[in-house]
């Protein structure tokens, strides 16, 4: 896996000119929601291929202790140099941790076990909140959209997550309590942007494992919608066991099964983001899989 420096610019891989945008005009997107296993890597990491593959410059920062990104990008978790972890704790230079994932468009700021000790050593951190935020600032301006992956709590990850970013994801499983604890999530969320980042807002709701032959699904949606009557996005993910495997085969699921109905749904989310973003339509994607890598 090709480390790319502080002196090559981001992207050389891609074959793109390494142009820069106005970094305030970069969309940074927090996948967050402190309940585990509701599908924000698989959504975070689904979103970072597709957008790659549409021909926009990706970074996906993994921000959880877990690696689950990392992993599922194929990127052994345990073998990765700088990661996430030296750039909050030690100041490295974000540039200095990003590596490329193989696929053009898309690079990554890998996340290492050792990122669990960070809530504790940044405790009496000065600017403990926005060290994240920070470290974007030097480097976001060479892509196109940042994708961070939250860990499932509340603690500073996360709140560096939120500061760093314009726009929350909210992944919300279609399951008994998927409600909980969102009220929580929601005065986070308005505690961030009122004390630290006020351009955060969130973009949206995304429906996760939907399973259309059981009344709960149905519920639950109706439930969430009620909550957010403007926010939920159109597309509800289904619960699919393609999407389950890809990432043991370090794939997202354009890559494993782009015609599945996971793929398919993933890919009209990725379009309503897209436009919720208001990211630039590209005129030129990258070629896509004609078909799965699937066994
Ligand atoms: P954590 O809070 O632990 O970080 P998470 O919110 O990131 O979890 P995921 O890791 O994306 O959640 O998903 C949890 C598990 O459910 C994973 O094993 C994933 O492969 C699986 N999964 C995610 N989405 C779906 C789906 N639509 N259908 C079936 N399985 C899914
Ligand atoms: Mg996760």
């Amino acid at each position: 896996m090709a480390s790319v420096t502080a002196e090559i610019p981001a992207m050389a891989h891609s074959g793109q000119a390494p142009d820069v945008r106005d970094a305030r005009a970069v969309p940074v997107v927090a996948f967050a929601n402190q309940k585990g296993g509701v599908g924000k890597t698989t959504t975070a990491v689904n979103t970072a291929v597709s957008l790659a593959q549409r021909g926009y410059r990706v970074l996906l920062i993994d921000a959880d202790p877990q690696g689950n990104a990392t992993s599922s990008l194929g990127i052994d978790k345990l073998g990765v140099g700088p990661s996430i972890y030296d750039v909050l704790v030690d100041g490295l230079p974000l540039a200095e941790a990003i590596q490329a994932s193989d696929r053009p468009g898309l690079d990554l700021v890998a996340s290492t076990p050792m990122l669990a000790g960070a809530e504790i050593e940044l405790v009496d951190a000065p600017g403990r909140e926005a060290r994240l935020r920070e470290a974007l600032a030097a480097t976001v301006s060479r892509y196109d959209v940042v994708l961070i992956d939250c860990p499932p709590s509340l603690g500073l990850l996360t709140v560096n997550a939120l500061t760093a970013a314009r726009s929350v994801v909210v992944p919300i499983q279609c399951e008994f309590l998927a409600l909980e604890g969102l009220g929580q999530l929601m005065t986070t969320v308005d505690l961030v942007k009122r004390g630290l980042n006020p351009p955060l807002d969130v973009t949206g709701v995304l429906m996760t494992m939907f399973d259309a032959r059981t009344r709960l699904s149905a519920h639950v949606v109706a439930e969430v919608r009620r909550y957010f009557p403007h926010r939920m996005f159109g597309t509800v993910v289904p619960r699919s066991v393609r999407l389950a495997e890809a990432p043991s085969y370090g794939q997202a699921i354009v890559e494993y099964d782009p015609s599945s109905r996971g793929a398919d749904a993933y890919e009209a989310f990725v379009t309503e983001l897209s436009t919720r973003l208001h990211l630039p339509p590209r005129e030129r994607p990258r070629s896509q899989p004609q078909e799965g890598n699937a066994p």
